[in-house]
């Protein structure tokens, strides 16, 4: 059996029954080198990286002007646009639309903006079915779980873990293979795809001047989604435009190498309208949900750059805060550094103060974005804005009140080292504290922590250059 991965929080732990440790870690560590490999072999790298944040940001300076272009083109091509302020109002439209269509089922491709506004919730509770057909989104919807990556929602989940599920929920024979996992899926959703009554999709880009949606998946189940069923529901946060085909294609060139390392994602679709006259397939209606929800409030903010986001995911994968915690820790729908901006922008900082502290500042996350986008300084102004509303944790102070004290009296410094080394050669067994009392349980549930060394380094320096 392969040794648990140790990271600079600890030791990670096995799982008890499955014998297999947690895989946020090391898939995200994957995901990343992928990212670094494409980058290599693509030499206009910087170039598009530089040409895609330009497009972003001249997008985000003119944004009321490409919306409504993007929003009569969509009606120019016999598409509905529907405006919603908040998700409750994105939820309520959606709702209704199904009701006045009597859309009983709904086939949804991925999409984190629905999960932003719990648009699943409000269509169950409306007497409407919605199954999830992206395979990641899929186990999430089946193990009634969260996503906890923006680009894979179930990396913190193991074959195992799906084999159980499938075997659980679906009947299926148990299986850990991953190909025989895809094709249970594969023929569960085929079903759901062929009976839905409605569509649901997110929304990678929005095109101004033609009123394209571009749609970009690894499954095909966004061309299915946008496809069979007879009504088609676009839901696009209102940041998501930009204004050519040729902006649009920018974006792309970074987007898949940025995420998965991919020269480009394996389908592509571009959605323009409701099926017309001669048309195969394609939904007889397409609508459009534009969506604010707190998007307008943070483009007037010193944070509106974060908009900028093309949701990569490659700030997550390089962050060493999110490989450790995984993506569930963020509480809420966007998770690793993105989303500790993202999130207390959109909702306030009332009540996501905490999260701007969740970094190390290291920097990383803007050597990977792919549209450079300056995280740690936004990070560093919520801080200050959260300490100027009077957010500042109480245990923060405390914490470093007692440190500062502890780190200008070198005797009770020695003094506190000595007693932690004291303390924690009894708590340790085998050089690993698998087993902390009171609140270091929540720690030591997920890692178990080295001994701490039982000669502090100031002694040992001591002991071996006399001075
Ligand atoms: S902030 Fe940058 S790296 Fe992170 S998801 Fe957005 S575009 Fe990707």
């Amino acid at each position: 059996m392969a040794p648990e991965p140790v990271t600079f929080l600890g030791r990670v732990k096995r799982d008890r029954e499955s014998g297999v440790v947690a895989p946020v870690s090391e898939a995200a560590r994957r995901m990343s080198s992928y990212r670094v490999d494409a980058s290599n072999n693509f030499p206009l790298m910087e170039e598009m990286r530089d040409r895609a944040r330009e497009v972003r940001l001249h997008t985000l300076a003119n944004l009321d002007r490409y919306l409504a272009q993007f929003a009569s083109q969509v009606e120019a091509n016999g598409g509905y646009v529907h405006w919603a302020a908040d998700g409750d109002e994105a939820n309520a439209i959606i709702t209704e639309l199904a009701k006045a269509n009597g859309v009983r089922s709904v086939v949804k491709s991925k999409s984190m903006v629905t999960e932003e506004i719990e648009l699943n919730d409000a269509l169950e509770q409306g007497g409407v079915s919605v199954v999830e057909s992206d395979l990641g989104e899929f186990i999430v919807q089946l193990s009634n779980d969260k996503p906890s990556h923006i680009i894979a929602p179930v990396l913190h989940k193991t074959r195992y873990d799906i084999g159980e599920l499938f075997a659980d929920k679906l009947g299926a024979a148990y299986t850990t293979d991953p190909s025989e996992l895809t094709e249970i899926a594969r023929s569960h959703l085929r079903r759901e795809f062929l009976t839905a009554d409605m569509g649901i999709s997110g929304c990678n880009m929005g095109i101004a001047d033609s009123g394209t949606v571009v749609l970009v998946t690894d499954e095909g189940n966004g061309r299915l989604t946008t496809t069979a069923p007879r009504i088609h529901v676009t839901v696009m946060g209102m940041e998501r435009i930009v204004p050519t085909f040729a902006d649009a294609s920018a974006v792309l060139e970074v987007l898949a190498r940025a995420g998965t390392g991919q020269r480009l994602s394996v389908y592509t679709n571009l959605v323009s309208g409701p099926r017309r006259h001669g048309d195969p397939d394609g939904p007889d209606a397409f609508h459009v949900v534009i969506l604010d929800n707190g998007r307008s409030r943070t483009l007037s903010g010193s944070e509106a750059e974060i908009l900028a986001c093309i949701r990569c995911g490659a700030c997550l994968n390089i962050c060493p805060v999110y490989r450790e915690v995984g993506g569930h820790a963020y509480g809420f729908t966007y998770p690793g550094p993105i989303g500790a901006v993202v999130t207390p922008s959109l909702k306030g900082l009332d009540e996501w103060h905490e999260l701007p502290y969740a970094s190390t500042l290291c920097g990383a996350c803007v050597e990977a974005c792919p549209v450079r986008i300056d995280i740690p300084k936004m990070l560093l102004t919520l801080r200050s804005k959260a300490v100027d509303d009077g957010h500042l944790p109480g245990w923060l102070t405390f914490a470093v009140g007692r440190y500062a004290s502890a780190a200008t009296h070198p005797r009770q410094f020695r003094l506190l080292l000595k007693a932690g080394g004291v303390v924690g050669s009894m708590m340790a067994k085998d050089g690993w504290i698998t087993k902390a009392p009171s609140h270091g349980a929540n720690w030591t549930g997920a890692r178990d922590l080295p001994q701490p060394a039982k000669t502090p380094f100031h002694a040992r320096w001591k002991e071996r250059n006399g001075s």
